[in-house]
Formats: C-alpha cells, structure tokens, sequence
C-alpha cells in the first residue's frame, strides 16, 4: 500500500508539496479550513468583478511553469500569463509639490529600460543601470541556487557552500542595501525604485543588506507577468493539475489537532473527523503552529519572532473611465522616505508619507469586471498588530486620509464605486495570520536560512513545514520553492 500523507493548506506551497509528492506515487489529502485553493491568493466575487485579495504582482513565473513540467504536462494547458510591459509605473513626489514629481516606468527589457532612464533621468544614470543589470545577475547566479533553492536547515548547512558565501560577500551582499544601489545610482528616484523591494521581505530598504537586491532583479529584471483570468487561475491551475494526479481535497475543514505516538503524527484530527497518515506537511502560519503543538512561540533563547510589517487594501470596484496615466501596477513614492521606514519597520508606527501599490488589474484583463468598469487594487504599508497602531481608535482616520491619497491618484468621487472591500491587520488575523501579517516573519538575518523555523520539525519526526512561515521565505516564487523541497523532506521521513 502507497503511503499517505495530509498537506494541511491548498496555498501556493501546500499545493506544489501535494503535487511532488503525488508524482513519487503518495496518496495525498490536502485539507483547508478555507473553501477555495490558493490561500492568501483569495479572491473577492461581487456584481460581476472578480477581485484578487492577495499577492498581485507575479514573478519567476518559471519557478511556477516548471511544476507542470516535472509532472509531465504542459503548462500552458493550465494556465495563460501575459508579460507586463512596464512592469510597474513609478511616481515619486518631490519635496514641494503634493502631486509628485517624475514618473518612470519599469521595463524588464533591458534597452527599453536603458532608454526610459536616459530620457527621464540621464545617460549616466541608465550606464549605471546596465551595470546594476549585469551586477544582479551575477548576484542571482550565486545566491539562487546556494542559498534559496537550497535546503538550509542548519548553520552547518549553510557555511556548508565557503565558496558561494565568499562570492556573495565579493558581491556585497553583506554590505547594506542602500550602499550598494548607490553605487550604480546618483539619483534618488533611482536609488527608491531599486531598493524598495526589500519591504516586501519585511525589511527596511535602508536597513536590508545588498542580498536582498535580488528581490529587485526577480521584479524588475526578469520582470512581472499576469495570469489570465486573475492571480487565483494559477492557483486554480496548480489545484487543477493536483486532482490529475490523484489529489483529494477537503475544503472548509479546519485542522486542530494531531494524534502523536512515539513522536510520530499518526493522524490529523479535524473539526469533521480524523484522517490517518504517515506524514504532514503543514503551511500553518508558524504562531498558530505553536499554539497547536502547545508550543512557546518564540525563537532561539526565548526571544520574540519579529513579524513583518502589514498592509491596509482597499479593493474597489468602479465604473466610469480612469486616468490614462494608471497604468496595470502603480508606484507612488511618498515625500518622506528615511523617516518612513524608520517608523513602519522600525517603531512599528504609520508611515508619515506612506507608498501606495495601486493596481488595475483590468487593464490587461477587461474581463475581470462587466464593461466600462475598472478593478482598483490599492495597498499601503501599515505597522502589525503588534506595532503601536490603535486600528479601533484611529483606524477611521486612517481610512479618510487613505481615501484623499488615492483621489490625489487618480482615483476621483466621479468614478461610481459599485463595489468595497477593505482589509486592515484586523481582518488579516481573523484570517489565521500571524499578528495580522500576510507576510509572516521579516527576513532579519537571525530569522533567515537556518534561523527561521525548520522544515523538519525538530520534536516530530514526520512533521515537515512549508510556505512563508520557513525556509525559503516569504512571496510566491519563494514559498513555491519552499512547497517542492519539503515534499523533499517529507520523502525522507516516509522512508
Ligand atoms: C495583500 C497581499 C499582497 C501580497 N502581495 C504579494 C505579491 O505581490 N507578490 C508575491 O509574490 N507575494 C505577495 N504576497 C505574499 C504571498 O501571497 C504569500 O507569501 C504566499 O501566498 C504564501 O503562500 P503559503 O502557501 O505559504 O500560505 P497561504 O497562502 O497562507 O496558505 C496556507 C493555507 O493553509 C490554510 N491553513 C492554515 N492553517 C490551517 C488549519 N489549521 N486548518 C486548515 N487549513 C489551514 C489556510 O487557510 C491557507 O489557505 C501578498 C500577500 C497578501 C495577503
């Protein structure tokens, strides 16, 4: 008989863990409390527009191509991206006008974006960016392979690879982020638009060090695409290709409890019955992990994770025209950029000149909302629940002061809005994250590689974690690469 295994969550990792191990002939059950694969990928269904909850902007689709290809199917039979050319257009405010001052548009072609800097900005600026490409490639080479798609459950591990580390040194990757972009960029616009990436690791991009760039070459250089019909078509794609393979799935089922003995899970305890099985791999956010194993949450010497900053999104639905100038993914650069972070990451405060992610998913997919509407997705920074935002108290200022930003954006009272939905950190916890954080523990250097939380986990010997909560870490491409290695893991404890 084919050994069985419980994927606990139909999330990006969940899903690529259940894939590779029904590949290797296990019999797999993928349980989620959730009613819908894809996780944090949600989507929101209201009067004909379908609108993403969840990450929307789609890198190293790759990493997510070849899935299907280690299964032996095609991809394009499960799903459709189209590249977005720009990737992202950028505005930065200056310091005097509240409307902002120049906009740049990304493009992962490199002599489009060659040409973009050297009209908006200078010909020396866009040389600097053809020696940052050829640096980030360089850089991706080495820490890539060695050191994201890699098992790095111990420190033994990880100076495991002397030669990589010592080139990734060379590299400046322990230099600080800012030192580094600074080198190839004169200009801070330049210097804002290469650096900021590092946010979405949960780190400030003036505190992060040169590894974190890579982020920026995954979605600058190779750039950004958009699957058709949605970011959930992928999931629905990965879901759909699990079922080829013999993957059962038990939505709306929420996992409490596992069954131990002799420190080995020899069932999962749902809220509608047990489901027997050789080994688990779980995407439970680490802290509700820990409350379920009866656990400390806490790091090495007793110390407290420290979570990533959140995020305020506000989904709209509106009809009516918006500006030309809102282009698919939009960058609005605050004033104030030092003091910014120093607050969101730092004092877990509000930003005081925040950047806002505007997305308009329907200008390259009309047909995510009936005719003559838009998809407006619009996301900000905040500080966790456990920063010192009272959202009770001053979330409704917040809101009003959110809400004139995006006027000043583009997105004006003509436009009739037929649909809202907004999430603060509040709604994110309801959700099971962590203090009400999509984006799980920051990428300190004491909370990455072999300091995050294992994939083995270290008192259960066939408890094996996946997704953002461990190694790699956090985003799409990052927690794909997580689901493969511990379906890796959990082989090895089937054995
Ligand atoms: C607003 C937002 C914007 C983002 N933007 C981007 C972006 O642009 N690009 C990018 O790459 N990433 C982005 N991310 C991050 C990205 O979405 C996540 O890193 C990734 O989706 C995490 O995948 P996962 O499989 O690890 O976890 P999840 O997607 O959270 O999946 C875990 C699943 O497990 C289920 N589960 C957990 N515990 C239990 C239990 N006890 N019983 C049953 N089920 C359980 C949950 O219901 C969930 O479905 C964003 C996230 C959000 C929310």
């Amino acid at each position: 008989m084919s050994s069985s295994v419980v994927v606990v969550g139909a999330g990006f990792a969940g899903l690529t863990a259940a894939i590779e191990l029904a590949q290797r002939g296990v019999h797999v059950t993928v349980v989620d409390r959730l009613p819908y694969p894809g996780g944090r990928s949600g989507r929101y269904d209201r009067e004909g527009f379908q609108i993403d909850t969840g990450p929307t902007v789609f890198t190293m689709p790759e990493l997510f191509r070849d899935i299907f290809r280690r299964a032996g199917r095609d991809p394009d039979e499960y799903v459709t991206f189209r590249k977005l050319e720009p990737g992202y257009h950028a505005s930065f405010a200056d310091r005097t006008s509240v409307d902002g001052g120049g906009r740049l548009a990304t493009f992962s072609d490199r002599d489009q974006m060659y040409a973009e800097i050297e009209t908006q900005v200078s010909r020396k600026e866009a040389e600097g960016y053809l020696q940052f490409r050829r640096y980030l490639e360089e850089l991706f080479a080495v820490e890539f392979p060695s050191f994201i798609d890699a098992q790095l459950d111990s420190v033994g591990a990880l100076l495991g690879n002397p030669r990589a580390l010592v080139r990734l040194a060379r590299l400046r990757g322990f230099q600080r982020l800012p030192k580094v972009v600074r080198h190839y960029f004169g200009d801070e616009r330049l210097q804002q638009l290469f650096s900021f990436q590092a946010l979405y690791a949960g780190l400030s991009p003036l505190r992060a060090l040169g590894i974190f760039a890579i982020i920026s070459y995954m979605d600058v250089v190779l750039g950004v695409v958009q699957p058709v019909g949605g970011m959930r078509a992928a999931a629905d794609g990965l879901e759909r290709l699990a079922r080829d393979l013999g993957v059962e799935f038990r939505y709306g089922r929420a996992v409490e409890a596992f069954v131990l003995q002799h420190q080995r899970i020899t069932s999962v305890v749902t809220d509608e019955g047990s489901i027997a099985s050789d080994a688990v791999v779980t995407s439970t956010d680490p802290g509700d992990l820990a409350q379920m194993l009866g656990r400390p949450f806490r790091r090495l010497g007793g110390l407290r994770w420290r979570m990533s900053p959140s995020c305020f999104l506000s989904l709209r639905g509106v009809r009516g025209e918006l500006p030309a100038s809102l282009g698919h993914h939009n960058i609005f650069f605050g004033s104030e950029w030092t003091q910014a972070f120093e607050d969101l990451v730092d004092s877990g405060r509000m930003m005081s000149e925040p950047s806002t992610l505007v997305s308009v998913p329907t200008r390259s997919d009309p047909e995510l909302a009936p005719p003559d509407s838009h998809i407006v997705y619009a996301l900000e920074p905040v500080p966790s629940l456990d920063g010192r935002f009272d959202w009770e108290r001053m979330g409704p200022g917040f809101v009003d002061r959110f809400d004139r930003r995006l006027v000043r954006f583009g997105v004006t009272e003509e436009l009739t809005t037929s649909v809202r939905h907004d999430i603060d950190p509040r709604g994110w916890a309801q959700l099971g994250m962590d203090a009400g954080t999509p984006f799980s523990l920051a990428h300190t250097f004491f909370q990455s590689g072999p300091f995050r939380p294992t994939m083995q986990d270290p008192r259960i010997s066939n408890l094996v974690r996946t997704g953002s909560g461990t190694t790699p870490g956090v985003g799409l491409p990052l927690v794909m690469v997580s689901g493969r290695l511990s379906a890796e893991v959990a082989l090895g404890r089937l054995q």
